[in-house]
């Protein structure tokens, strides 16, 4: 059994980040972060959306602002709709919120007052928090990839900011990285299926921008 609480704690308890040494540093560095839901709450407020990408536009700033908004909005009316439903009442703040969903559930876990299934949904939901938090405070870089969609076969799309490739890739440098076809919704996840991704999209592949992302 995945424990609640410690979900619930990666979201309400400061947490440090081990960064490697690496050419301009010796040793590992260690940095201290507040907890993710008062760094979601800075986002809110403030007008830096930390963007891995620089100079980050207004618009762009004012869209990540929103989601901030957004999600939190949705954290905060999940959590207390919990609580209620384990009869408890939230607390005035959000991370109070979160820390009683987190230990009540547990407890009525551990006297069979909630079901495994409830346990792990409630777990899980809260384990989704946390990725969608972190996919705010860390947006990936994205590149268009020029080429046909193996999926629907389709390389352009329209939408209301105009016309744009339907493949985009998003990458975190040294983490992750995947492309979306926002036509028809397909999505190429790691360093394998981008791989397979160019090779489908051959002499018509885009290979600087894959090779930028370490696929091509
Ligand atoms: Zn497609």
């Amino acid at each position: 059994m995945t424990a609640l609480v410690d979900a619930c704690q990666a979201l309400t308890e400061p947490w440090a980040e081990i960064l490697p040494p690496d050419d301009d540093r010796q040793g590992y560095q260690v940095i201290e972060h507040k907890p993710r839901i008062l760094m979601l709450a800075d986002m809110i407020g403030s007008n830096s959306g930390r963007s891995t990408a620089g100079g980050s536009l207004a618009a762009e700033r004012n869209l990540i602002n929103s989601a901030a908004f957004d999600l939190w909005q949705k954290i905060d009316s999940q959590a207390k709709e919990a609580l209620n439903l384990m009869g408890r009442n939230p607390h005035r703040e959000l991370i109070d919120t979160l820390r009683l969903v987190g230990i009540e559930g547990d407890a009525l876990r551990a006297t069979n007052a909630m079901t495994e299934i409830a346990h792990s949904r409630l777990t899980g939901r809260v384990e989704k928090w946390r990725a969608d938090i972190e996919l705010l405070l860390d947006p990936p870089t994205k590149k268009e990839i020029i080429g046909a969609c193996p999926g629907c076969g389709e390389s352009r799309v329209y939408t209301p900011e105009g016309e744009m490739h339907a493949l985009i890739a998003y990458y975190w440098p040294g983490k992750d990285l995947a492309a979306d076809c926002h036509a028809c919704g397909e999505r190429w996840q790691g360093v394998d299926l981008l791989r397979a991704l160019g090779s489908h999209l051959g002499a018509e592949a885009d290979y600087v921008e894959l090779r930028a992302l370490g696929v091509g």
